[in-house]
């Protein structure tokens, strides 16, 4: 049985229903409106003004991704994800119920999600399969990286991570079909 809030509402910024360059294998992207980081030289100031952007509620957005059948895997972008932690921790719920693996931009790195000491967000870390983390820096723009902008950046595999004890860098084809 299946147990989720389907009535939390996310502010969200835009979808890509059908994405292949937010993730690895075929995903839907869901991009979030919110961010307080405020990276000089970010793709998407749009994203930023908490105001802006539109409400959906979990359920909405949940049953737009399963029908379609196509979709492996839920990329959360943004705007930080994790300014909405409450309700992306409830779509998350039902994601991961359906079999489709997950995946999570953040501004923070990942010790300063583990340092909020916040109970949503150790639980949305918890179903994370991937974590790209930490704030995009100019000066260490690479366009040659997979699914992140800048050097300083990490692409977590957040399942042999949490094996593991201790940060494990994702490599294309860790058994986890993307
Ligand atoms: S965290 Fe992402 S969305 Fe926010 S300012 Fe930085 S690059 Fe832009």
């Amino acid at each position: 049985m299946l147990n989720y809030n389907r009535n939390k509402i996310i502010r969200m910024s835009g979808v890509e229903p059908e994405s292949i360059v937010d993730g690895p294998g075929f995903r839907y992207a869901a991009f979030v409106q919110g961010c307080n980081h405020a990276c000089p030289g970010c793709h998407n100031p749009q994203t930023h003004d908490f105001n802006g952007g539109y409400d959906v509620t979990v359920g909405e957005v949940f049953d737009d991704i399963v029908q379609n059948p196509r979709i492996k895997g839920v990329t959360f972008s943004g705007g930080e994800p994790f300014e909405q932690v409450d309700a992306l921790l409830e779509l998350a719920k039902a994601i991961k119920a359906n079999g489709l693996n997950l995946m999570c931009y953040s501004g923070y790195t990942y010790e300063e999600l583990q340092d909020r000491h916040d109970m949503a967000t150790d639980r949305l870390l918890e179903m994370l399969d991937i974590l790209v983390d930490g704030r995009f820096v100019e000066s260490l723009k690479n366009l040659e990286l997979a699914y992140r902008g800048s050097e300083n950046q990490r692409v977590i595999d957040m399942n042999k991570t949490r094996t593991d004890g201790k940060v494990v860098l994702y490599q294309s084809g860790f058994g986890v079909e993307l």
